[in-house]
C-alpha cells in the first residue's frame, strides 16, 4: 500500500479530485470503467451512502490514464486483481481497497478508520520471548502457527508483529477473510468468497513474498504446497485451537496431510487474554491459606512455597477502573519451539500422550508460567489465572 504520489501532475491532480469529491458525498463505493453508452469517455460513478448515485464524465485518454495510475498505486496487474492504497483527506489517511473487475473497469472502496495497532512490546511479550519470535520470522523461512481459542488476541499479536518488523524491503502479503485493519507497506489480499486456497497461495508466491499470512486454516489446504513455501518463504498461520496439541492435530487431521510439513515448523504461539489489573488502584499482598490451597489443587503442585514467598497483586477498584479493579486487558503466551523429536513422534503418528510429554519437554514458555510471571508482576490477579485454566 503507498500513498498517491506520481509523476503526471495533471493525472495526479484529476485523480484527487475524484476522491476528494467521493470522501466528500461520503460515497462508500467508486467504479470506473468505458462509458457504456459513448466510448469515447470514462464513467466514474460513486455509490452514495442512501444506495443513490452520482456520475462523473471524462475523455477516454484522460480515464485511461486514470486507470492506469489507480493499478499502479495499488499494484494491480494481470495477475493480482486486487491492491490497496491510501489518501490524504483532510489530514487524515483513507485507505482504499481495489478491485479489477475486468481490464477497464475499477472498484474503489475506502476504509476510513485505521484503530491503532498496539506495539508489540506493549502487548505484554517477555524480552526472551519476543526475541525468539521475531528472530523465528525474521528467519526467512519455514511456517509460525498463532493459536488461541475465539478472542484471545491473536490477530492484534500478528498485525503487532509483522508491523515491527515491515521494511520496504520485506513483501509482506496477508490472506484475510476481512481484515480487520489496513496495514501500511502491507499486501492485504481479501479472499473472495469460495476461491480455492491452494490456487490463491500459488499465485500469491509468483508475486515472491517474503512472508504471507493466512488468517485461516482451510480445511482443502495441501500441506505439500504449504511444505513447498516454506522452504524459502515465512508462513504465518492463525488458527483457533485450545491447546498445542490440538493445533497440531487439525494439521494431521487435514485432507490433504503431508508429513514433510512437521520440521518446517518453526514455533507455535500459544495465546489467552486476561484482564489487567488497574494501575491506580492496585495493591501488593501475599496469597492467604485458601488460595494457596486451590492453586495446589488447580496446578498439581508438589508444594506451595515458592507462591508463599511471593507478592501479587489485585486491584482494589476507583474511578478510573469504575470500581472493578481491572482496566484493559493482558496477553498472555505459550512458546512451543519445534523439536526434532516432537517432529519425528509427528511424522510417526505417535499416540497424543507421547505428543503431549514431548509438548511439555519442547516449551520455551508455558501458559503457566507466563500467567504467574505476569502476575508477580502485577499484570494481572491470581483469580484472573485460577479462572483461565
Ligand atoms: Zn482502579
Amino acid at each position: 500500500m503507498s500513498a498517491i504520489s506520481l509523476t503526471n501532475p495533471a493525472v495526479e491532480r484529476i485523480l484527487r479530485h475524484l476522491l476528494a469529491y467521493g470522501q466528500s458525498l461520503s460515497a462508500n463505493l467508486l467504479v470506473i470503467e468505458p462509458s457504456p453508452e459513448d466510448n469515447s469517455q470514462y464513467l466514474v460513478s460513486y455509490r452514495l451512502p442512501d444506495n443513490s448515485q452520482s456520475n462523473f464524465l471524462l475523455p477516454t485518454n484522460l480515464g485511461q490514464a486514470v486507470l492506469t495510475a489507480l493499478k499502479e498505486q495499488s499494484k494491480i496487474n494481470n495477475r493480482q486483481r486486487e491492491g490497496q492504497f491510501t489518501f490524504i483527506y483532510e489530514d487524515q489517511p483513507v485507505y482504499y481497497q481495489v478491485t479489477a473487475l475486468a481490464h477497464a473497469k475499477l472498484v474503489l472502496q475506502p476504509i476510513n478508520s485505521q484503530p491503532l495497532i498496539a506495539p508489540a512490546h506493549s502487548l505484554g511479550w517477555e524480552t526472551p520471548d519476543f526475541e525468539l519470535l521475531k528472530q523465528t520470522v525474521m528467519s526467512g523461512q519455514g511456517l509460525v502457527i498463532f493459536l488461541g481459542p475465539r478472542l484471545s488476541g491473536k490477530t492484534s499479536s500478528i498485525y503487532s508483529i509483522l508491523n515491527t518488523i515491515k521494511s520496504p524491503q520485506l513483501n509482506i502479503t496477508t490472506i484475510e477473510d476481512q481484515p480487520k485493519l489496513r496495514l501500511s507497506d502491507i499486501n492485504q489480499i481479501q479472499r473472495q468468497y469460495k476461491v480455492d486456497i491452494n490456487q490463491l497461495l500459488r499465485s500469491v508466491a509468483t508475486t515472491d513474498p517474503d512472508i504471507i499470512y493466512l488468517n485461516h486454516l482451510d480445511s482443502d489446504l495441501d500441506l505439500s504446497l504449504l511444505t513447498d513455501l516454506t522452504s524459502s518463504k515465512l508462513v504465518i498461520l492463525r488458527l483457533q485451537a485450545d491447546s498445542l496439541l490440538s493445533a497440531l492435530q487439525q494439521l494431521s487431521s487435514l485432507a490433504n496431510y503431508d508429513a514433510a510439513i512437521w520440521p518446517r515448523i518453526k514455533l507455535l504461539v500459544n495465546q489467552r487474554l486476561v484482564k489487567k489489573n488497574c494501575a491506580h488502584c492496585l495493591v501488593k499482598g501475599k496469597l492467604d491459606y485458601y488460595t494457596l490451597d486451590d492453586l495446589h489443587n488447580q496446578f498439581e503442585l508438589d508444594d506451595t512455597r515458592a507462591l508463599r514467598q511471593l507478592d501479587f497483586y489485585q486491584g482494589q477498584g476507583c474511578l478510573n477502573c469504575g470500581h472493578s479493579g481491572y482496566a484493559g486487558q493482558q496477553a498472555l503466551f505459550e512458546l512451543l519451539p519445534m523439536s526434532e523429536d516432537l517432529a519425528t513422534a509427528l511424522t510417526q503418528n505417535n499416540h497424543k500422550t507421547k505428543l503431549q510429554d514431548l509438548i511439555s519437554q519442547s516449551l520455551a514458555t508455558s501458559l503457566f508460567e507466563d500467567a504467574f510471571l505476569k502476575a508477580a508482576k502485577g499484570q494481572t490477579s491470581i483469580s484472573q489465572i485460577q479462572a483461565l485454566f
